[in-house]
C-alpha cells in the first residue's frame, strides 16, 4: 500500500474530495494506492487494512496515470473512480451487495449500483458547487464499460454505466434524495436491468 500519489496538491485535492464522499456516503474506507502491475485497476474490500472499520479502498497506480494523462478534468475523473468504489464500501456496510447480486451470473448489478452512488455523490456536490463537472463522472464511467455480457466480471456496457451515473445524480440533483432513499431507489433500479 503506498499513501500518496507524489503530486501534493493533488492529494490534498482528493483528500478534500475523499472527505466529501465519504460524508455523502456515509462510508468512511482507508485509502492508499498501490502497484496495479497485473492490469490498471481500483477495488474496495471490507477488509480493514489501516485503522478504519469501514474497509479499504486501494487505487493504481496505472490506473492514476492513465487518468491523470487525459484532457477532461482528470482529478474529477479520479474522484469518479473512488466513489464508485467507495460505493462498494456502502454496499458491504449494508449488505446491499448480497441483495442486488443475488442469483445473478455476472456482476452487472452490483457494479451498475456502485455508478449509481457515485453519481449520486456528483449530483449532491453539484449543488453544493455549481461549477462541479458532474458530466465527467458519467464520461469515466462510461469509459470503462464492457461488452462481455456473458462473462462473470460484466461490469455493465458503456450506455449502462454512464446511464446509471446519470440516474444517481438526478436521485440528488433533482429529487434530493436522501441517502436512504437513494439506496431504495438505486436497488429497484438494478433489479429492472
Ligand atoms: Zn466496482
Amino acid at each position: 500500500m503506498i499513501p500518496r500519489s507524489g503530486d501534493r496538491d493533488f492529494d490534498l485535492a482528493l483528500a478534500h474530495t475523499l472527505a466529501a464522499v465519504s460524508e455523502k456516503l456515509e462510508a468512511l474506507p482507508s485509502f492508499a494506492y498501490y502497484d496495479d502491475y497485473d492490469g490498471a485497476n481500483a477495488y474496495a474490500t471490507p477488509k480493514v487494512r489501516m485503522n478504519n472499520a469501514d474497509g479499504t479502498v486501494l487505487f493504481g497506480q496505472r490506473l492514476l496515470s492513465r487518468l491523470m494523462s487525459g484532457t477532461e478534468s482528470p482529478e474529477v475523473a479520479v474522484a469518479a473512480v473512488c466513489a464508485h468504489e467507495f460505493g462498494h464500501i456502502l454496499q458491504f456496510k449494508r449488505g446491499l451487495d448480497r441483495v442486488v447480486g443475488v442469483g445473478q451470473p455476472t456482476v452487472k448489478r452490483v457494479e451498475l449500483q456502485a455508478d449509481f452512488f457515485a453519481g449520486y455523490f456528483a449530483g449532491a456536490r453539484k449543488l453544493e458547487r455549481p461549477n462541479f463537472p458532474a458530466a465527467v463522472f458519467a464520461m469515466t464511467q462510461h469509459s470503462f464499460g464492457d461488452n462481455m455480457v456473458n462473462h462473470p466480471g460484466h461490469h455493465g456496457t458503456s450506455e449502462e454505466r454512464g446511464a446509471a451515473i446519470a440516474k444517481g445524480f438526478e436521485a440528488a440533483y433533482r429529487e434530493k434524495c436522501t441517502l436512504a432513499q437513494a439506496i431504495q431507489i438505486s436497488t429497484n433500479y438494478v433489479a429492472g436491468l
